[in-house]
Formats: structure tokens, C-alpha cells, sequence
């Protein structure tokens, strides 16, 4: 394609608060065949409301909430900032030792006490299964599993119309990555329409590169947006990563190809269109 097309590309995406750092990422959204998605923050809103907090027998809910919030304070995943904010600023204490598993949870010594936040299969990974039937982490204080948080995950108002439209926009697949249960992946995909072949649950960070490395050539290029610092490895693995947020300067942000300076879903229709627009004037 003629450079100063896709210069005028670039400057067009920026008009619509994308920001593209190289014309050939305008050329394959173009031809872009499979949008992958991350599910917490991505396809779902950028917060999340905390709805139940389950301790076991003999430990304080209040205290269940305090430890795990204060662990989380430092943490930049959806979870961790959703729990931090709906718990009273006066009830934080301070952390040390702190130690995140990427896509897994946090561990620190809070008020004396060894805290883990996370998955189960983290925090207490010979605890029976619990179906908490909602986006969750789990705690243990001392090594011992102190009981569970869960939180309403709610669709993005413009999910569905923006997988729509990608489908119209000669999108073959459409895929949704995410590190929480089949349960709750499915209860966005369906609002989503997003189709249960398509959607890949239960995944580590590395299972989600995988499964991006996977897609046949026929269903490339490939384009993988995600919101969090958690998923810049899948953002690189992608053909084009674009990192979602209004935060800017994230480490999402510096793996990807573009950036969506916005808190809007359907800028990544924006950006297959003016790509399209862009490779048809430049031809
Ligand atoms: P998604 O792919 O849907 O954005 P992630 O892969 O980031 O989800 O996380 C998957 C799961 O790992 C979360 O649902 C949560 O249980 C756990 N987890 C990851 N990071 C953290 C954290 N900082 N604090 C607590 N739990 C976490
Ligand atoms: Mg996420």
C-alpha cells in the first residue's frame, strides 16, 4: 500500500481515539478473519460489583473482605480494583511480600497473616470444588481456605452489536479467551452471541497464547483485544493486538499493535472499517 494511505489511515484511526503505531497493522484489519476477545473487562464492563462475600465456619466476613482487599491493593487486574473499591478506604492495611501469579491471584502478609487471593485452584488447590456460579476469587489465610467473594460480571451495553457488526464485517470467528469458569463464560457469550465453540474457559495465560497460535492459517489474520496487563502475552501472540482502556500507559498497551483510548468496545469495528477503507484507497 502507498505510504502516505496509510499515513492518512493512521491519522483517521486517531480521529476515532485509536491510536495504530504501524501502517501494516491498518492492512491486516483489513483481512482480519478471527477476533479473539478477553471475557473480564473486555466483553464484560470494566468494573465489577462485588455481590457476595462467604466465609467459613468461624471466620469474620467483614475481616474475609479487609484481608483480601488490602492483598489485592497494589494489584492492576479488574478483580483486584473492584474489590478495593467497594471496600471502605479505613478497612486497607497494608501488605508486604506481595506476589502476583499472573492469571492465578496474589499472595502477601497482611496484619500478621499469610493471605492468598485468587483461584481455588490457587489458594487451596485440595479444596472440593466449589460452583460459586458467578466470577469469584477465593481466600486463605495461614495456608487454611477462609471462604469466598463473588461479583456480578456484567456485559458491556455494546458487546453484542459489536460482535454482530464484526460478523458482517466478514469476521469467519469469533473467540472469547478467558481465565474464569464455562458457567459464567457462557452466560456473557449467549448475551453476546458469541456460539459455545467459540468459547474457551478455564484458560492459564500461556493456554490462552496457545490457543491464538492455534488458529489455522485459513482463519488469519488474527485479532486479539484485551484490557489488562494480564493479557499483553496474548496481545503479542495475536496478529494485531489492541489493548482496550482509558488508562493509556499499561503494560497491555505497550504489547499491542493499537490502542483504544476509549472505554468503547466497537472502536474495534471502527478499526476494521477504516482499515478496510484505508487498503481500498491505497490499491
Ligand atoms: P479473564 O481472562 O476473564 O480476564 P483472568 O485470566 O485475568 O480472567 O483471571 C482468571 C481468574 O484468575 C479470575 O477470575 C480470578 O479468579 C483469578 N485471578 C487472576 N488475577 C487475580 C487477582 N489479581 N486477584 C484475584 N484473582 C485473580
Ligand atoms: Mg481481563
Amino acid at each position: 500500500a502507498a505510504p502516505v494511505a496509510l499515513v492518512s489511515g493512521m491519522s483517521s484511526m486517531s480521529r476515532h481515539h485509536i491510536i495504530v503505531k504501524s501502517g501494516p497493522t491498518l492492512e491486516k484489519l483489513s483481512r482480519a478473519k478471527t477476533f479473539a476477545f478477553d471475557k473480564t473487562g473486555t466483553l464484560t464492563q470494566n468494573k465489577l460489583k462485588v455481590s457476595e462475600i462467604v466465609p467459613e465456619q468461624g471466620v469474620d466476613k467483614d475481616e474475609l473482605q479487609a484481608l483480601a482487599a488490602s492483598v489485592e491493593q497494589q494489584s492492576s487486574h479488574i478483580i483486584a480494583s473492584s474489590l478495593v473499591d467497594s471496600t471502605a478506604k479505613s478497612a486497607i492495611m497494608p501488605v508486604t511480600n506481595l506476589k502476583e501469579t499472573t492469571g492465578e491471584g496474589v499472595t502477601g502478609t497482611v496484619d500478621g497473616k499469610e493471605i492468598k487471593v485468587g483461584k481455588l485452584s490457587f489458594v487451596a488447590p485440595d479444596h472440593a470444588k466449589i460452583d460459586a456460579g458467578a466470577t469469584a476469587v477465593y481466600v486463605a489465610i495461614n495456608g487454611k481456605f477462609a471462604g469466598y467473594i463473588t461479583f456480578k460480571d456484567q456485559i458491556r451495553p455494546e458487546t453484542a452489536e459489536t460482535i454482530a457488526r464484526l460478523r458482517r464485517q466478514g469476521a469467519k470467528q469469533i473467540m472469547m479467551l478467558t481465565g474464569d469458569h464455562k458457567n459464567v463464560a457462557e452466560q456473557i457469550s449467549q448475551a453476546a452471541k458469541i456460539n459455545d465453540s467459540e468459547v474457551h474457559a478455564d484458560l492459564l495465560p500461556k493456554q490462552k497464547i496457545e490457543a491464538i497460535r492455534n488458529v489455522p492459517k485459513d482463519l488469519r489474520p488474527v485479532v486479539m483485544t484485551g484490557d489488562g496487563v494480564n493479557d499483553a502475552p496474548s496481545l503479542t501472540a495475536a496478529d494485531v493486538g489492541i489493548a482496550m482502556g482509558a488508562k493509556g500507559a499499561t503494560a497491555a498497551s505497550e504489547s499491542a499493535d493499537a490502542v483504544i483510548m476509549v472505554n468503547d468496545l466497537s472502536k474495534v469495528n471502527d478499526a476494521v472499517a477504516i482499515g478496510k477503507h484505508t487498503m481500498k484507497v491505497a490499491n
